[in-house]
Order: C-alpha cells, then sequence, then structure tokens
C-alpha cells in the first residue's frame, strides 16, 4: 500500500508552496487508495511554536486535506533520535564539534579555500582533527557540542547507493560531498537529516513527495538508511511554485499564506486551482 505523508516545520503559516506540497503527497495517497500522514517536524525548540502547529492542521483542513491516524510530532521522539545517534557512535561515526559558526567561518577565511557542498562550504574538519584527550576534556567540561558524521568513513562502510527518483530515475547517491554533516544539534539531540530518515521508516512511508529543494538532502538520507538497516523508499521531488515575480513561494511572503487568503474571502476551491490542484 502507498503510503505518503507532508512533513513541515512549524516555523510559520502554510503559504501557497506548501499546500501544494501538501496537496501532492494527499492526492497521490488518496488516488491509490493509499495512507496519507502528517507529521509536524518540531525539533527546533528555537524556531517552533505550538501556534504554527494548530494554524498548519487548521489550514490543512480548511483546504479540504485529511489524514489517516494521529499527528507524529518529532519533539515526541527525541529518545528514538538518540538511540539512533547511539547505534553510529558505537561503530565510531560520529565526533563531538565543539565549534560556534564563527570558528568555521575563521577557518575557512585562514585555509583562504573551502570545498563548496550542496549545503554550503564543507566542515574544515577543525573538530576531527583534535587530540583524543582534548576531546574527552571538553566533552568532560560540559562544553556545549554538535556531532558530526565522518563521512568518509560511514560512506566507506555503506558502499556504493542509490536511489530511485519518480521523474529522474534511479540517483547514485553521493553523500561525499556534503562532508561530515551535522547529526545532532548542540540545543536538539537531532537533525532534519536524521530525524527525517527515521521517522519516514518509521511510519512507514513508501513515497516521499517533496519539494526539488530537498532533492540533495536526498543524498543524506539515503546513506543515513543503509547505516541504521532502514528501507528506502520511492521519491517525488516535485517542482517549487514561483510568484508573480518568478521568486519560489517562501514563509516570509505573508501575503500568500492560506491565512491571509482566507482573510480575503477566498475560497479553498479558489486557492486549490492557483495552484493546479482543483
Ligand atoms: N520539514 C521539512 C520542511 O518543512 C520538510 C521535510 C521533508 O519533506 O523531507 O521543509
Amino acid at each position: 500500500m502507498i503510503v505518503t505523508r507532508f512533513a513541515p516545520s512549524p516555523t510559520g503559516l502554510l503559504h501557497l508552496g506548501s499546500a501544494y506540497s501538501a496537496l501532492e503527497g494527499w492526492r497521490r495517497a488518496r488516488a491509490a487508495g493509499g495512507r496519507f500522514l502528517l507529521r509536524i517536524e518540531n525539533i527546533d525548540p528555537t524556531r517552533c511554536t505550538p501556534d504554527y502547529e494548530a494554524a498548519i492542521e487548521g489550514d490543512l483542513a480548511w483546504l479540504g486535506l485529511d489524514w489517516d491516524g494521529p499527528v507524529r510530532r518529532q519533539s515526541a521522539h527525541l529518545e528514538d533520535y538518540r538511540a539512533a545517534l547511539d547505534r553510529l557512535a558505537a561503530r565510531g561515526l560520529l565526533y563531538p564539534c565543539f565549534c560556534t559558526r564563527g570558528d568555521i567561518a575563521a577557518e575557512i577565511e585562514r585555509a583562504g579555500h573551502a570545498p563548496h557542498g550542496p549545503e554550503g562550504p564543507v566542515y574544515p574538519g577543525i573538530c576531527k582533527a583534535i587530540s583524543e584527550v582534548e576531546r574527552e576534556a571538553r566533552l568532560a567540561a560540559g562544553e556545549p557540542h554538535a556531532l558530526r558524521l565522518h563521512m568518509d568513513r560511514a560512506a566507506a562502510l555503506a558502499g556504493p547507493l542509490s536511489w530511485q527518483d519518480e521523474s529522474k530515475g534511479e540517483i547514485a547517491a553521493t553523500p561525499e560531498a556534503f562532508g561530515d554533516v551535522v547529526l545532532a544539534r548542540k540545543e536538539t539531540p537531532t537533525s532534519y537529516h536524521l530525524s527525517v530518515t527515521l521517522d519516514d521508516a518509521a511510519q512507514g512511508v513508501t513515497l516521499v513527495t517533496r519539494g526539488l529543494d530537498l532533492f540533495e538532502a536526498t543524498h543524506i538520507h539515503r546513506l543515513l538508511q543503509a547505516l541504521l538497516d532502514l528501507p528506502t523508499p520511492l521519491y517525488a521531488h516535485h517542482r517549487l511554485l514561483t510568484g508573480a515575480d518568478g521568486r519560489r513561494y517562501a514563509k516570509r511572503d505573508r501575503s500568500l499564506t492560506l491565512q491571509a487568503l482566507r482573510e480575503a474571502g477566498r475560497m479553498p476551491a479558489e486557492v486549490r486551482a492557483m495552484i493546479g490542484m482543483a
């Protein structure tokens, strides 16, 4: 059975672009007699709010979407993410990173260059190079730290990987280009990459429908699936809607939030028609 999901982060109101993404997942599940799930990706305590969560659910219902089973909230599953980190750590695949953004920028400046990955400059390895003694001392002193993946080790361990993208076919995974990605942030014991991968598996998602802006992230998700013995769903990355100015819709475009359109008297059918989802 086909299982899709919509997985918004409650850091703002839904806009036309996010409505399109939600409708795409819903449409695919409903057309196939499958299940459509809603997951709230609220791991960032500094940016996510319960008000936005409530607004997202209200907006989806207004638009005519229904979802199966209870809503999954990532903040309720921090122990699961921690357990996965423990598994990776036990295999020597993680290391603590004490760097601030400033430390990283200064090191890149000093080195005069940094390879550029799909998410920006690749981490220059400062905390990978420190001695075991220094690492242990800083951990014992309680210094705040993130956890980074030893990308070279992880990719070597996993071997060649690929995934199926509905419109692009078989894609060879090249997570090495990202460098040592953060899997647990300083302020929360997980990251987008880790929690989205674990949750898609935990919820039995078979088809991941999401925007093309997350296409590159799939390279990392595929590697994490291999490292954590998780199944690989089919991926369908959809186009990103753009406004009249040619720029893609984003949370900053307050006039194109569903709430604003609703307040302006638009009906759900009209909003769906605006994004070709009538
Ligand atoms: N939570 C992510 C976002 O709001 C989407 C996660 C996903 O679809 O993989 O951008």
